[in-house]
């Protein structure tokens, strides 16, 4: 009986603390002081200065560059670093515990934000995937001639036997490489998609197999 009370005691303390963390996401209110949050500053409570727990933080919004895939690369790179000297743990290695792991996780999500947008093939598949367009290479349709000229590079690349070679392959790929990344800009810039998403997909394979070519070539130098 008394068990039972008990019980019944920890269950209605455990919905009443369920409430009042559903309460705090819904106003916004600061974990540590409890004031109302002020939204121009996602990071920090402008009234006790404390870092604020991690929110799903759209990519472009959180490094504070519009959503376009023509970024504006040093603008990007100057924005993760301003976040990243504010939101590092190492910053708050005398802080509470709280705040050092709220710290590390915006700091990975700011990392990840970078990583994301910084390389044009990342970017292009998180803008694609946002809009519900997902890059399935197995599934996605490649017009058979394509495919015919990737195996046709395949073979080359495997056929190669010294460093010369290789290296004019890789030189023929790379303007196609080029090429596609111009189409690429133009597609997303006229918002054509599913144009958008073809290049993509015929980037990727270009791409590995110079991936494949820069092994060959370190073997070769290696030896
Ligand atoms: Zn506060």
């Amino acid at each position: 009986m008394i068990k039972s009370i008990v019980q019944n005691i920890f269950t209605i303390r455990s919905v009443q603390r369920t409430m009042v963390n559903a309460y705090c996401l819904s106003t916004n209110i600061c974990w540590s002081c409890n004031k109302p949050l002020v939204k121009t500053n996602k990071f920090f409570c402008v009234s006790c200065g404390s870092l604020q727990k991690v929110e799903n933080e759209d990519f472009f919004n959180l490094l504070d560059v519009p959503k376009t895939f023509a970024v504006n690369m040093s603008v990007l790179s100057t924005n993760f670093r301003r976040l990243q000297s504010i939101l590092h743990p190492d910053k708050f290695s005398q802080k509470s515990d709280k705040e050092k792991l709220n710290s590390l996780e915006w700091s990975s999500l700011v990392n990840k934000a970078y990583k994301t947008l910084n390389v044009p093939l990342e970017r292009a598949t998180y803008i694609l995937h946002q809009k519900g367009i997902l890059i399935d290479e197995e599934n996605t349709s490649v017009d058979p001639e394509f495919l015919s000229d990737m195996m046709d590079i395949n073979e080359q690349v495997e056929a190669a036997e010294n460093v010369a070679e290789l290296e004019a392959i890789a030189s023929n790929l790379n303007s196609d490489v080029d090429h596609l990344y111009t189409v690429l800009y133009e597609y997303f810039d006229t918002n054509d998609l599913d144009k958008a998403k073809s290049t993509l997909v015929r980037l990727k394979y270009l791409l590995n197999i110079d991936g494949v070519i820069k092994e060959k070539l370190l073997k070769y130098k290696l030896q």
